[in-house]
């Protein structure tokens, strides 16, 4: 598609550089950009295969704001401020309509995030968008996920499990009010990166992690990563209405393992924890304490010895074998 594609970079895909930070953006072989003194680059990819990770006859602007937003959140994660996105976008077809769309989607977001979009590549081929942003981050303050220490809190941000009870609407299989519909499906396709909630908890949380596999499975991560175990009080994950409604048994199953909530999780050592009370007083921060950070009781060296129990009461709560919802598959 060689004409075309030069047309579809120009028409949907190419604005002016409007940030100092640009020296050279769409246009030249490469971007050409500059790190401001005394930052890092964070810097994460992702890729959204069609009929995997959206359903394939999904309104374009939505894909587009998915794809950004889950991408945002691994800056978040780590604390990073988004600058910069660069755009790999595999087409069956140049479809105008879907690309117009599309587009639109996109750059309303890049401007609410004050992003800018500095490059690509434009490809025949089965539905697929590759997306990767570029962040500041202070030069080593970064939020990572190896710093949890015993005694820490555990706190996640948000509500839990939105994402995966918004498959159950996709796929027609739950009853719901327009008003539940509409907010998880909502959840779905725009989830909120916790940009600001990430920035803010730089200096404080000693390890964090955006939630996109399920908290269990990302808590993990962070317990790997920190050589701790991590113990979670089911009673306190945080669950939204709509949630609960969709999936009246299995919503905590599903805030537990579903993924796809784009929240953080992060820890933090009990000598900030009157600054995040205060925080959340405020509501400058949206954040519950779900569990605690204790030593690791098993010898890493034996094996795959879950490191994140979950508790109900001073109970053990085992979780099923089910793995809450598989990521989205199309018949
Ligand atoms: P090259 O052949 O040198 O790799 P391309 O022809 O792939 O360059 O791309 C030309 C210019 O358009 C480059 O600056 C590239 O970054 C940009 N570009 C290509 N596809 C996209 C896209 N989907 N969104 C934004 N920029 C793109
Ligand atoms: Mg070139």
């Amino acid at each position: 598609m060689s004409l075309q594609e030069f047309d579809i970079i120009r028409r949907y895909f190419k604005r002016p550089p409007t940030d100092e930070s640009i020296v050279r953006g769409v246009g030249d072989d490469c971007a050409l950009l500059a790190v401001p003194a005394g930052h890092q680059l964070a810097l994460s990819m992702d890729t959204l295969v069609a009929g995997r990770h959206f359903p394939e006859n999904a309104p374009p602007a939505q894909i587009a704001q998915r794809a950004f937003c889950t991408c945002l959140s691994d800056l978040a994660a780590m604390g990073a401020q988004p600058r910069w996105l660069t755009l790999g976008l595999t087409l069956p077809a140049a479809d105008s309509e879907w690309l117009a769309a599309f587009s639109q989607g996109l750059w309303g977001l890049i401007d609410h995030y004050d992003c800018h979009l500095v490059g690509g590549d434009t490809t025949q081929g089965p539905l697929t968008i590759t997306l990767q942003v570029h962040g500041f981050v202070n030069a080593g303050a970064a939020l990572v996920r190896h710093g949890a220490q015993v005694g820490d809190s555990v706190f996640v941000t948000g509500t839990l499990g939105d994402g995966a009870a918004a498959l159950g609407v996709l796929a027609d299989q739950v009853s719901l009010s327009e008003a539940d519909k509409d907010y998880l499906l909502r959840r779905y396709y725009r989830p909120e990166p916790q940009i600001a909630a990430g920035q803010r908890l730089v200096g404080y949380a000693s390890a964090a992690i955006d939630i996109s596999d399920g908290l269990v499975a990302d808590l993990q991560h962070i317990a790997d990563a920190s050589g701790v175990d991590i113990a979670i009080d089911i009673e306190k994950i945080p669950l939204s209405g709509a949630c609960r409604r969709a999936q009246p048994e299995q919503c905590l199953a599903l805030a537990l393992t579903g993924g796809d909530d784009y929240q953080l999780a992060f820890t933090l050592p009990q000598e900030h924890r009157p600054q995040l009370t205060q925080w959340v007083q405020d509501k400058m921060l949206h954040a519950v304490e779900i569990g605690r950070v204790s030593a690791c009781s098993t010898d890493r060296a034996t094996g795959p010895d879950p490191k994140v129990r979950c508790y109900q009461g001073e109970r053990e709560y085992i979780l099923g074998q089910q793995q809450g919802y598989q990521h989205f598959v199309t018949a």
